[in-house]
């Protein structure tokens, strides 16, 4: 039987207490206030603090490993096992990147996390705690979640669903499910579940290509499902969620960035309610992509400009120098595997 209160869902908590708002009152503790001594818990009563003890519940938390702080302000944590979280402050806005799984099982022909494989899911508590962690020592708001750290989050899909119950519940972390993301590779079926979840949070698709078999060369899992099939499943989200989608595409140079390319994206978001962010990619050693220059990056963006209808927008990623960035994460395990 779990004894650790975070791993406990509301109801569950609930069933611990005498009277049904018990429960409300320890998950504001523990998630709302962060509390993490049972005998802080003041407005409950002395005995079922006692019996809480007695029986040997406690209020678990994600052990920080290391963190390295990045000259632009973000700062990557390294927790546990290995998995990581950046935190990175901007103007008002605090966006913490969190990962969803030790290490990743899809391979991504860029990507240093899928070079460390699948290790495990994490738990909903874990993926919920590493904004209270980080949030907790570095005494700031997290206004911000995304969910492109390591791990693909829709293959974990009911611990990420659980996670996001908790950052949005305002006796929780209480972050707007707008101001959440899930960045997926584009596993078809889990975007059909995603468009009936009851948080409406937004969803990025890392598309990377709408050519298939350049996609294929980059996204393994892109055999798996087609391009048309990718499209059908945005479609039905848009119409379920009604909310825009973003669509990332790492600029791998000389390779994605051609004028076929930019025919085919444009053939590919017709009819998508989307907007387009651009990714200049990042060097992670154990690939041989070459690195757009600023140049480049602006070339192609001249050039979607001129014949795509939609939002677009460069980012140059946060945390280069710590290996935070995109595509970037594991990189402290491989590096410690040499
Ligand atoms: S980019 Fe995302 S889905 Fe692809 S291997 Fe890396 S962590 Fe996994």
């Amino acid at each position: 039987m779990e004894r650790n209160l975070k791993a406990l869902t509301l109801r569950q908590l609930s069933e611990l207490g005498e009277k049904h708002y018990n429960g409300i009152q320890i998950y504001r503790w523990i998630w709302k206030r962060g509390e993490e001594n049972i005998e802080n818990f003041t407005d409950i009563s002395k005995k079922l603090r006692k019996k809480l003890i007695d029986e040997g519940y406690f209020v678990g938390k994600i052990q920080e490993k290391f963190r390295i702080h990045s000259s632009d302000g973000s700062i990557k944590f390294v927790f546990e096992d290995g998995y990581e979280s950046v935190y990175m402050p901007e103007d008002d806005r605090v966006t913490v990147c969190v990962s969803s799984q030790l290490g990743c099982a899809l391979k991504c022909n860029f990507c240093a996390t899928g070079l460390l494989g699948f290790k495990r899911n994490l738990k909903a508590w874990e993926i919920a705690d590493q904004v209270l962690q980080i949030s907790k020592k570095l005494n700031s708001k997290v206004t911000n979640v995304v969910f492109m750290g390591m791990g693909e989050p829709l293959l974990n899909f009911e611990n990420v669903k659980q996670a996001i119950r908790i950052m949005t519940s305002h006796i929780g972390l209480n972050i707007g499910a707008r101001h959440i993301t899930i960045s997926t590779s584009g596993i078809v079926p889990k975007i059909y579940e995603l468009a009936e979840f009851d948080r409406r949070v937004k969803l990025a698709i890392s598309l990377h290509s709408a050519i298939e078999e350049k996609r294929v060369l980059v996204m393994p899992i892109a055999k798996a499902y087609s391009l048309n099939d990718l499209k059908n499943s945005l479609i039905y989200y848009l119409q379920k969620q009604r909310r825009r989608i973003t669509i990332e595409y790492i600029i791998l140079k000389g390779f994605n960035d051609k004028d076929e390319d930019v025919k085919a994206l444009k053939k590919f978001i017709q009819g998508l309610n989307c907007k387009i962010n651009l990714i200049p990619y990042n060097r992670v050693d154990y690939f041989s992509w070459e690195v757009p220059s600023e140049e480049d990056v602006y070339q192609f963006y001249d050039k979607l400009k001129k014949e795509l209808d939609v939002v677009i927008t460069i980012r140059w990623s946060r945390g280069r120098d710590v290996y935070g960035a995109c595509g970037q994460l594991g990189f402290e395990i491989l590096n410690k595997a040499k």
